[in-house]
């Protein structure tokens, strides 16, 4: 046995989050590391599911808008989300895409900080929707928009800036940018910042009222294992509310929105970030998937989550041969999301092949190796199993 497959055994036994991995559907035969792009599916889901689409839909009909608590989901999603990103309750809404949100949460932004303030700054490296929405709502708003890295954003800083748009963690490198001297910086000149949480949230605290962050949205599907296209959820900071314009004045926010008045006028608290009728299936299914979260802590999965990358990064080391891949996410802990990035040659096919004997990762465009790891389904075990099929993999017996 590898001194490797002990060490796993080791920390498997003395993981306190073990015992949650039941709480998902997985086969032992995969280790499945792209929970960060698609959260595993939780075993309540299904059953839950099969409860709003036969009886609340089926038998209640149009009476489960009040008597099923579909109406008031957005809302009460919200709070289910907020202990998880470090949120008092009544600043988070769910509904609608990371995309939408990102869209309302930069316009409202600028229309917040006044029209003396003529630039959007938006992270130069992120996930590209993020950067063409910001052009566009920069374009909407009269504003110039320039991308600088989260590095660059300090010196950035001036007085023109309105908005800066950040990502957390880097979704392609895996690298943890500082939230809180980010948002104090950007606060420093005089604008409000936006925080996508899209591969922070669920895997690592976020202290959202902690840090005084303004806006911030994420998706619910990657770590937080709400299911393909599930709702995504926007944060306004409290004392930001009443000030808070949305782009997308729909009707579910409205002050009185069975009032049907032909003019507008903006309900109060995080519901103003509403907008038309929510997809209830998808966001039901979400409230369900969110149960997995009961009696767990943040702070205990992000202590599992660099346990994970750091075994896993020590078992690379072990297995992979010298040179043949380069990693791509930082060794600082203060600077390390949830996920390993390794550069190699062929990335397109060694992921073909990891998937081919059931080690599930992802390919970033052009040459990386993404692995996620999802602290409470993913064991010690799997990752040792990982990076050895991965060392196999590379080696030059196991190609072609
Ligand atoms: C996954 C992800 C998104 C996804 O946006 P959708 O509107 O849900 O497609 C957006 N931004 C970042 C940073 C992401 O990682």
């Amino acid at each position: 046995m590898s001194e490797q497959v002990a060490r796993a055994a080791a920390l498997d036994a003395a993981d306190e989050l073990a015992g949650i991995r039941k709480r998902f559907v997985l086969e032992d035969e995969v280790v499945y590391l792209d929970g960060n792009s698609l959260g595993a599916l939780p075993a309540n889901v299904p059953g839950h599911v099969e409860d709003v689409v036969r009886r609340q839909w089926g038998e209640l009909r149009i009476r489960s808008w009040d008597e099923s608590g579909w109406w008031t989901a957005p809302e009460r999603i919200g709070e289910r989300i907020a202990p998880l990103v470090g949120a008092a309750p009544g600043q988070i809404v769910v509904g609608d895409s990371t995309s939408v949100n990102v869209f309302k949460a930069v316009v409202a932004a600028v229309r917040m900080v006044g029209d003396d303030r003529d630039e959007i700054l938006v992270d130069a490296t992120t996930f590209p929707t993020d950067g063409y929405i910001a052009e566009s709502a920069a374009r909407m708003t009269g504003r110039t928009l320039r991308p600088v890295t989260p590095a660059e954003v300090p010196a950035a800083l001036g007085d023109r800036t309105a908005a800066v748009l950040l990502n957390h963690v880097d979704y392609r490198s895996g690298r943890l940018h500082d939230l809180p001297s980010l948002t104090a910086a950007v606060h420093a000149a005089g604008a409000l910042v936006v925080w996508d949480l899209c591969h922070s949230a669920g895997a690592l605290p976020v202290g959202l009222d902690e840090h005084g962050v303004d806006l911030a949205v994420g998706c619910t599907y990657k770590y937080l294992n709400g299911g393909p296209g599930s709702p995504a959820y926007l944060y306004v900071r409290r004392d930001l509310q009443d000030r808070f314009d949305s782009p997308l004045p729909g009707w579910n926010s409205h002050a009185e929105p069975f009032g049907m008045r032909p003019a507008y006028a903006p309900a109060s608290g995080a519901l103003r970030g509403r907008v038309g009728t929510p997809d209830i299936l998808s966001m039901l299914a979400l409230e369900a998937a969110l149960e997995v979260w009961d009696g767990v802590s943040v702070d205990a999965v992000r202590a599992k989550s660099l346990a994970l990358t750091d075994f896993f990064l020590e078992c690379v080391g072990a297995y992979a041969g010298e040179g043949r891949v380069e990693t791509l996410t930082p060794v600082a802990h203060a600077e390390r999301g949830s996920q390993v990035a390794l550069r190699c040659e062929d990335a397109g096919d060694v992921m073909k092949r990891l998937i081919e004997r059931g080690v599930v990762g992802d390919f970033r465009h052009p040459d990386v190796l993404r692995f996620g790891f999802t602290p409470l389904y993913v064991g010690f075990s799997d990752v040792e199993r990982a990076a050895r099929v991965l060392g196999e993999v590379l080696s030059g017996e196991a190609l072609r």
